[in-house]
């Protein structure tokens, strides 16, 4: 298992030689119980230690008398730190240690969370450097909090890297452990070169060995601030490696796998066109128009289609969804379009049955409703539409010619291959309404052609936000009355996740009883994911036809639901939902003619909730609100891409580093495609041999 994340952790470009790969316990000074420690913290193998770049650096010279921390700021101090002393505190898994550090111009209460190892590391009444961040302790008294420490005379001097922690080791340790490495002997064959020097060049990056010289022993002239924002060509080199690597092991897959012709085929342009344009009620904007001709040309070469549609909640992907089935259908082949949620399988098979009527023979298949499994297997059924039920074993297609999955960040990687496999090598359609910022699309979706779907069909209301305090909920319920009244249908959204097995039913239903009642002279349901299939088709079908003016609902509308006439939304406890989720939830207003209103109620904030709801407020740019809420929730969301087997990022931050990702791409595009100029060959093999190691994980189950 450890042998396996050390792998995983480290990047093809440091792989090359036994030196990097070595445990710690080469160098000197590192024992097992040291070893082990760095394990714990990550750090496997001496390429490990290099990739564990500096978080900041210190111009040694700033300091501030002690006497002069006034205001809460981030501080470098040097004092005597008297007895720490460990605070018992209630709440589980929270371990206080508190001190004070002195000098001759004052003294200040330093705390540290869940360290309890500094009381056993600091000598008293020894001089250290501290630096952390000062702030307003409990009474109002300021404290040092969680600063790094180290002694203070220490001969360090110019510019100082200061490490992330590793527990057991100060900063003092850790750089000579580096300091140790770069002045080995071989360092530089060591971390050797993969790039090609006419890449280097082209980008103004260093060698690899030069590059980690100057992140862990910069010079005296170095700029700290640059530095400690990982912008400087010595992080950039790190930076365009990692995304590299990332990108080449895509390309390398994609030309692995060479497309093997499919078997089926469809009936010609001619014969499609008259029964695609029948298909709408409507004329189809622009950017519908553009996605059906390129499925229609995916779908008439000899290679199964590999397709991703992104559009922004409302831009109508569904009758492009739509005008493929029909092509398939038309053809003789059988379609299945899935769909994350029973609400929205029950609605797109009842849009599909308000256009094509009996014309096609369609069969619902979800939890609730067990389909016509015979009649799919015996190719009675044209169109299979439902939810994950669709990829159960005892689902089979005799002719599936073509796989459509909605809403696709709701379904894995190997979900999607399910549906696939159903068929033989059918053509793949998935959509999605949750823009993917191209940082991702560059990267977790790097194997499908995207399409984008850019605007939304003419004749739309405007659509105004508001976040407000929950104090105003009176103002809020009555505003919507009045709008029901005028004829207007709502929406109030309650945070439950349905997802959740202990899911409350009787709290979910006080809940909503009480937001009831404040629909006084509303016509007004309340549908959740624990009502059964009945009921809740019952309620949306009612709803759809206007006999319900408000719809109380858990966040299962979340997705797709499509009722025009609804152009009011309260979402209560706004802040317990993502941004993405905020914005896919206030896609369901804003789809008539007529103005549109969401309200978003929440209480009390904290500093990240005020930034995902300032943001919501910002914009409706479905682009702009998932680069946001990338940043907001960080490079966490790369993840996805850890199913493939990628190794982690290490030094790249997405989306800020999207430029070195693109050029990274266009790079490995270069290489990967035929013909390979010499010098990337050595970079290949290495990348190939690191795929070899994944399927040897994969073969043993780790
Ligand atoms: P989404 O992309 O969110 O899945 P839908 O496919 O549900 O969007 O479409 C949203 C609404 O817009 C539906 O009511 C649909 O009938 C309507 N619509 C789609 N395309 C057009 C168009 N070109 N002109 C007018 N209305 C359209
Ligand atoms: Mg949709």
């Amino acid at each position: 298992m450890l042998s396996q994340v050390a792998a995983n952790a480290r990047r093809s470009d440091y792989r090359c030689t036994v030196d990097l790969d070595a445990s710690p316990e080469i160098l000197t000074g590192i024992g097992p119980k040291t070893a082990q420690r760095l394990a714990e913290a990550g750090l496997h193998c001496v390429g490990d230690l290099l990739l564990h770049l500096p978080v900041r650096y210190e111009h040694r010279g700033e300091r501030t008398p002690i006497g002069r921390v006034a205001d809460a700021g981030s501080y470098t101090v040097i004092g005597t730190v008297g007895a720490v002393t460990r605070v018992f505190t209630r709440r589980r898994g929270l371990r206080i240690s508190r001190g004070m550090v002195r000098d001759d111009t004052g003294e200040l209460a330093v705390v540290w969370f869940n360290q309890p190892y500094v009381k056993d590391q600091l000598r008293e009444d020894t001089v250290y450097r501290l630096h952390g961040a000062v702030r307003e302790g409990k009474g109002g008294s300021l404290e040092l909090a969680n600063p790094s420490w180290e002694p203070a005379d220490e001969a360090a001097r110019g510019i100082v890297p200061v490490y992330g922690a590793v527990p057991g080791l100060g900063q003092r340790r850790l750089r000579a452990l580096l300091e140790q490495i770069l002045d080995r002997e071989g360092f530089e064959a060591a971390c050797g070169e993969h790039l090609p020097d006419s890449s280097r060049r082209r980008h103004g990056l260093p060698r690899l060995a030069d590059a980690f010289v100057t992140l862990h022993r910069p010079t005296p002239d170095a700029d700290p601030g640059s530095l400690t924002a990982r912008d400087t060509p010595a992080h950039h080199r790190l930076i365009y490696g990692e995304l590299l690597a990332l990108r080449a092991r895509i390309e390398t897959r994609r030309a692995a796998t060479p497309p093997a012709p499919k078997q089926h085929i469809y009936a010609s342009q001619t014969a499609l066109a008259p029964v695609l344009d029948s298909l709408a009620p409507f004329t189809l904007t622009d950017g519908q128009n553009r996605a059906v001709r390129e499925i229609l040309a995916d779908l008439r070469r000899p290679q199964a289609m590999h397709r991703l549609i992104q559009g922004d909640v409302g831009c109508g992907k569904t009758i492009v969804a739509l005008s493929a089935i029909a092509a398939a259908v038309e053809s003789g082949l059988q379609a299945a379009l899935m769909a994350p949620t029973e609400l929205l399988a029950e609605q797109h098979a009842h849009h599909i049955h308000g256009l094509v009527g009996d014309r096609y023979r369609c069969a619902l298949f979800t939890g609730s409703t067990k389909g016509d499994v015979g009649g799919l297997e015996r190719g009675e059924i044209d169109v299979a539409i439902g939810t994950h039920a669709l990829i159960q074993s005892a689902t089979s297609f005799r002719r599936l010619g073509l796989a459509v999955i909605d809403e696709q960040h709701r379904f894995g990687v190997a979900q999607r291959q399910r549906l696939v496999s159903k068929g033989f090598r059918a053509d793949l359609l998935v959509m999605t309404a949750t823009p993917i910022p191209r940082s991702l699309a560059l990267t977790t979706y790097g194997d499908l052609d995207l399409t984008v779907i850019d605007e939304l069909p003419p004749g739309r209301g405007d659509l105004e936000t508001r976040v407000l305090d929950k104090k105003r909920r009176r103002e809020v319920y009555e505003a919507l009355a009045r709008r029901v009244r005028e004829g207007a249908q709502a929406y109030v959204v309650l945070p439950f996740i349905e997802a959740n097995e202990d899911l409350d039913v009787g709290a979910l239903n006080r809940e909503g009883r009480e937001v009831e009642s404040w629909l006084e002279g509303c016509r007004s349901r309340f549908v959740h994911g624990r009502l059964n299939y009945e009921e809740r088709s019952a309620v949306m079908a009612a709803f759809r036809r206007g006999e319900i003016d408000v719809l109380v609902a858990t966040s299962v509308i979340e997705v797709g639901v499509d009722v025009p006439n609804a152009r009011f939304m309260v979402i209560e406890s706004a802040e317990r939902f993502g941004l993405a989720q905020l914005h896919q939830l206030r896609g369901r207003v804003g789809r008539g003619p007529e103005d549109s209103y969401c309200l978003a109620l929440h209480g009390p904030l904290t500093a990240g909730g005020k930034a995902r709801l300032d943001s919501f407020k910002a914009t409706r740019d479905g682009f702009l609100i998932a680069e946001a809420d990338l940043e907001q929730r960080g490079p966490g969301e790369l993840e996805g891409a850890r199913q493939w087997g990628w190794p982690r990022l290490r030094c790249a931050r997405l989306p800020r580093d999207l430029m070195w990702l693109e050029r990274a791409r266009d790079d490995a595009r270069k290489a990967v495609g035929p013909p390979v100029p010499d010098a990337w060959q050595p970079y290949l093999e290495s990348i190939e041999s690191e795929l070899q190691t994944d399927r040897a994980w994969a073969r043993r189950g780790g």
